[in-house]
């Protein structure tokens, strides 16, 4: 048994998928993306599930490029006798076709090139452990395979992104139901807040961050996302 989470991605990958197609996917996926922005608590209701206060700026993390994988490769669940339990965290994705700095608004509108689901997954109980000791939370979000991206879909269906729907079913029952309308920070002021933090470049990633109904996944689970009228099923491994 492996004894690290890259490990256990790798052993599922190597001994679980030979769909090829769910491999090239990925191998695009990860090309193209260079860092990935993750906004916590953009969902008052989700900042009050987790006992959090609702933040008067946007809470941004990162996640490494290496993280990331599709949805087609399935979803790995760290090894919970290691690590704790692994919470699922659904979020509107949009993906920079150009870079920002200290953006405006039409910059903003004018930079995304992608929109899809994705799923945060946190190492929880590690989470709560280094947030109480005030350390770096890298730990519980970076691992291999703790980004999983939907396929990437032309943003113009989109809209301006202020009312975008999405859901994420477990076993057919609905987790977490999804509403861009409801964001504190919507998407493109996100944008603009974060290019004036630092900037942002073509094939960046932004996490638009969870709303409330976040859990702990189990092996087996079946997962769907659902963003109007597309849809990605994964199992848990
Ligand atoms: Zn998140």
């Amino acid at each position: 048994m492996s004894q690290s989470p890259h490990m256990s991605l790798a052993d599922a990958i190597a001994a679980g998928v030979n769909d090829n197609s769910a491999n090239d996917a990925n191998e695009r996926l990860r090309a193209s993306i260079g860092k990935v922005v993750c906004v916590g608590r953009n969902y008052a209701a989700h900042a009050e599930e987790l006992g959090n206060e609702v933040p008067k700026a946007p809470i941004l993390f990162m996640k490494p490029a290496s993280s990331v994988v599709s949805i087609r490769q399935g979803v790995v669940r760290p090894n919970p006798a290691l690590y704790g339990e692994t919470h699922y965290e659904a979020e509107l994705c949009v993906q920079l076709a150009a870079d920002l700095s200290a953006a405006t608004i039409e910059e903003a509108k004018q930079a995304v090139g992608g929109v899809t689901l994705g799923l945060d997954l946190t190492l929880r109980e590690l989470q709560a452990e280094l947030k109480e000791k005030g350390h770096p939370w890298e730990r519980a979000k970076c691992f291999d395979g703790a980004c999983v991206l939907g396929d990437w879909l032309d943003p113009q269906v989109f809209g301006d992104f202020t009312d975008i729907h999405y859901q994420l079913t477990i076993n057919d029952a609905l987790k977490q139901d999804g509403d861009s309308a409801l964001m504190l920070f919507p998407v493109y002021e996100l944008l603009v807040n974060i290019s004036h933090a630092f900037s942002l470049q073509a094939g960046d990633v932004i996490m638009t961050g969870t709303p409330s109904g976040v859990g702990a996944l189990q092996a087996g689970d079946q997962l769907s996302l659902k963003l109007g009228a597309h849809e990605w099923q994964a199992e848990v491994k």
